[in-house]
């Protein structure tokens, strides 16, 4: 729904909300915030809240660094907590250049415009469930976050309450009171991890939603004196945290993946979408998957994906078809982890999958058995590859797809394939502390 100004007066003065916090995300997928008092409005409403852009990473140069925010009255929502002097609410913008025209290095315009695309071939709804996981870390006297879990729990358990559990609970009655719907909220696998989801929304939503729902998780969690954190893997040996995307495909008509007479009740639709994901699911995973540490996730053992390949029944493989037929008929792509650019990571999976459609591309069959037991000349066999295992090689492959790298537009493929590759390059110069215990004493 987008307020009118007069709605939106109307819920600032029944809310008491003295403060707006304007946020928009950047190339790497850290949500920004320019936060201004509520005597501002007028000028938010009129688009010409200014500010500037080269101070953001990845946006622009210095030459051109005034910047416009336009409001997205849609997103409007008010925060549960600092009620004392007001509430503050907040409300997700776009960027625009100084001559007014929609910023291209601005990931959510990309979203948008990509969304654009989808709708004029026919579809409505690109339906996005995700499943975000993360680890909530002691914190030290300083504030400081700490590597130290918090419980030793571990899935679904129902475990004496500690901290942890009350600390999550804390951050869904949060959610709720803010308008999220939580379909469910577990334990993890791993000690000190959890998962919430939400239920799924249309891509733009759903990539605003993770981005709020961030915020929101590590606000309460420092308020039980907890570090929450969305890194992928932040302990070796242990499992780390994903962000799978349940992905649907809508028209007038309902879910265009749903076929009663289809094989395993699915449509052509489906099946070309994920021969898309397959096909370009090596050149994406630099998007999905987009830092350093990203890569020590993607390792067989922990439940998080290493080859290209679906089931409609095994939890292993990169894409899994969930049981639900009929409007909640799915994909569920397992790679995607939480430090991704939700808005990015979206908008290059809804491309893969549209080329699948276009092209009418078929999958490989689908492997029921567990991938992690073949050897290598099975998988072959099976035509199965592997998802890249460095951030080098991801980026690689991306360069390699014209169709992964139109999905970010020019602007957003150049700035993030050179940042990417600074990245990389200053870990490759790094010496871990493993590498001394191996090798100080032996050579
Ligand atoms: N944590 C696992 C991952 O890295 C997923 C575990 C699960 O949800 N079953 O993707
Ligand atoms: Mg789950
Ligand atoms: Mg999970
Ligand atoms: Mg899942």
């Amino acid at each position: 729904h987008v307020y009118s100004d007069e709605e939106v007066r109307k819920l600032i003065k029944d809310d008491n909300v003295r403060f707006l916090r304007l946020m928009f995300t950047d190339l790497f997928g850290t949500i920004k915030n320019v936060e201004i008092p509520i005597s501002q409005l007028d000028k938010l409403l009129e688009n010409k809240i200014m500010f500037d852009g080269s101070s953001i990473d990845g946006f622009v140069r210095i030459e051109e660094s005034d910047m416009y925010l336009y409001p997205d009255m849609s997103t409007w929502m008010v925060f549960p907590w600092g009620a004392e002097h007001g509430k503050v609410a907040r409300v997700i913008c776009d960027v625009y250049t100084s001559d007014r025209k929609p910023f291209e290095g601005d990931p959510r315009n990309n979203l948008i415009r990509v969304l654009k695309d989808m709708k004029a071939a026919g579809y409505t709804d690109f339906n996005i469930g995700p499943e975000p996981e993360f680890f909530l870390f002691k914190m030290d006297e300083n504030a400081k976050p700490t590597t130290k879990l918090n419980d030793q729990g571990s899935y679904f358990d129902m475990a004496p309450m500690d901290l942890g559990e009350n600390c999550r609970r804390d951050i869904v009655l949060e959610l709720e009171d803010m308008g999220f719907e939580i379909e469910a909220a577990h334990h993890e696998v791993a000690p000190g991890q959890h998962e919430i989801d939400f239920k799924y929304a249309d891509a733009l939503e759903a990539a605003d939603n993770i981005q709020t729902f961030k915020l929101v998780v590590r606000t309460v969690a420092r308020k039980y004196g907890l570090h929450a954190t969305f890194m992928p893997k932040p302990l070796a040996g242990i499992n780390g945290s994903g962000m799978h995307l349940n992905m649907s495909l809508f028209n007038k008509s309902g879910n265009t993946f749903y076929d009663a007479k289809g094989e395993l009740e699915l449509s052509d639709s489906a099946y070309h979408f994920l021969g898309g994901i397959l096909k370009h699911a090596r050149s994406f995973t630099a998007i999905c998957n987009p830092i350093v540490n990203s890569y020590k996730r993607l390792v067989p053992g922990f439940e998080a994906p290493v080859y290209v390949a679906w089931s409609g029944s095994n939890r292993s493989p990169l894409i899994r078809v969930p049981s639900s037929r009929g409007v909640s008929t799915r994909l569920e792509l397992r790679s995607v982890d939480p430090a991704a650019n939700p808005y990015l990571a979206i908008a290059a999976v809804l491309e893969a999958g549209l080329d699948g459609i276009r092209n009418e591309i078929k999958p490989e069959e689908s492997v029921d058995r567990n991938i992690y037991r073949m050897d290598e000349s099975e998988r072959e066999d099976n035509n199965i590859t592997n998802l890249p295992d460095t951030l080098h090689n991801a980026l690689k492959d991306l360069a390699k797809d014209q169709v992964m790298r139109d999905a970010m537009g020019k602007h957003l493929y150049q700035s993030f394939f050179e940042a990417k590759n600074l990245e990389y390059d200053a870990y490759r110069q790094q010496v871990s502390e493993w590498e001394r215990e191996q090798y100080l004493e032996l050579y």
